[in-house]
């Protein structure tokens, strides 16, 4: 059997050696556009290669991935983190977990990933092509598939099986060669980034971080939670960087004008804390409301939401009254920013979209509409919120395509 592997990345690697080890008797050759593979391994994680994510259970692992996560379900079955975890230990690569549930290599080196692969590779004979970029494919007889190669004096060739891992891409334009053979393009549109409001005074707040707060995107379903970290161009940290995935698309549509709206003191029910509040007032009445902050909310942060609300810091927390109370419940829970444009996180960039997971077996990484053709990594319409996930969906879908074709 002579298997093609398009595209010389995480996913390309993973599948390659997933398809030898499952079929020792296969051909299998990866291509190559650039002259460097691996490249995205080797800056992941800002050098380390955040691998995967601790978290074990299917259920919270798929709920990582905006895009994707309840398709994935059966491919997690066979390839998760857990897989993931020894698949990498059991050829030499030691890994850690994080209190944050990130997993990385001991080393806190890429590079130790690269070198993995790279032994497996030569391991078992599989062939790495540079400078092959694959400008199109075709069904030939027998449903082998013919690849026609970027560079015109590149005779085509023909494989039994072919597996893209192409990537993502920020443009549909990347994906038009697949689009062309009966594969429906879910838009490419970026996902995690965080809110710039250049208008909100906020941002003079800027490092501050709240640890647990609730976000949502006003008039929308979009809902997140986690640390949240207020910058100097607006508002960053884990729980905005889950919404902007969650709400990727939504918020495209939206050219990234809307409300974002901030619960600062993670509690949903304003019953519970007007009850918190009231208490305060029970136990400190003579107490200046800038002097006693509720939820222990960082000073400049509490002192700022007074002032946006016209309560007077040397106002004392008996003086406050049933509205006073209210008032505060309403900007603790539901304080909303008005979001104008975007930032990239930190260059990590993920553009959601690709290759509609309708017109792929989602059991199988197969092709609905071309035979023998398999996907596997970004090219195809899933992406996750940071924390290693990214990677893991390219391992999960590189495993089941390279084992069951
Ligand atoms: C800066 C940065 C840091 C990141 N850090 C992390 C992290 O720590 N943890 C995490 O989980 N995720 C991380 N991600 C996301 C992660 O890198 C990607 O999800 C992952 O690399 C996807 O793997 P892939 O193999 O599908 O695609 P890629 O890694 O993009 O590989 C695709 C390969 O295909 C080649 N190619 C493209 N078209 C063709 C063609 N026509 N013919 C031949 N070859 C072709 C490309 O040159 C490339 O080498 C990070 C992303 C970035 C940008």
């Amino acid at each position: 059997m002579k298997v093609a592997v398009i595209g010389g990345g995480a996913a390309g690697f993973f599948a390659a050696i997933a398809v030898k080890e499952n079929h020792p008797k296969a051909k299998v050759t990866i291509f190559e556009k650039s002259n460097k593979v691996l490249a995205k391994v080797k800056v992941s994680g800002g050098g380390r290669c955040n691998v995967t994510n601790g978290v074990t259970s299917i259920k919270d692992l798929s709920l990582a991935y905006p895009r994707g996560g309840s398709q994935l379900k059966k491919a997690f079955s066979i390839f998760n983190t857990t897989h993931t975890m020894s698949w990498f230990e059991s050829r030499g690569v030691p890994l850690m977990i994080q209190e944050d549930n990130c997993v990385f290599p001991v080393s806190q080196d890429s590079q130790s990933i690269m070198d993995c692969f790279e032994e497996q590779t030569t391991k078992f004979g599989i062939s790495v092509e540079l400078g092959k970029g694959i400008r199109s494919l075709k069904q030939v007889e027998n449903f082998q598939i013919e690849l026609s190669f970027i560079k015109s004096d590149q005779e085509p060739m023909v494989f039994d099986k072919v597996i893209v891992t192409t990537g993502g891409n920020p443009t549909k334009k990347g994906f038009q060669w697949l689009q062309e053979l009966g594969h429906k393009i879910e838009d490419p549109v970026p996902s995690l980034f965080t809110f710039n409001m250049p208008n909100e005074p906020i941002t003079k707040l800027m490092g501050i971080v709240v640890e647990k707060t609730i976000t949502n995107i006003q008039g929308e379903k979009f809902k997140s939670n986690g640390p949240l970290l207020i910058t100097h161009w607006g508002m960053s940290g884990p729980s905005i960087l889950k919404l902007s995935a969650f709400g990727a698309r939504k918020l495209s549509e939206l050219e990234y004008q809307f409300v974002v709206q901030v619960n600062w003191v993670n509690e949903q029910n304003n019953d519970k804390v007007l009850k918190i509040l009231e208490s305060i007032v029970a136990e400190n009445p003579k107490k200046d409301l800038s002097n006693f902050r509720p939820y222990g909310l960082p000073e400049r942060l509490w002192h700022f939401l007074l002032e946006k609300i016209e309560l007077p810091f040397d106002k004392k927390w008996s003086e406050l009254g049933k509205k006073g109370l209210n008032k505060l419940v309403v900007v603790l829970t539901n304080d909303p920013y008005a979001v104008k444009g975007k930032t990239t996180f930190k260059e990590e960039f993920v553009t959601c979209g690709g290759v509609s997971l309708n017109d792929v077996n989602m059991n199988t990484m197969q092709s609905k509409v071309i035979k023998n053709l398999y996907f596997a990594g970004e090219v195809l319409d899933i992406d996750a919120i940071t924390g290693g996930y990214n990677f893991q969906a390219a391992w999960t879908t590189a495993f089941v395509a390279g084992k069951l074709l």
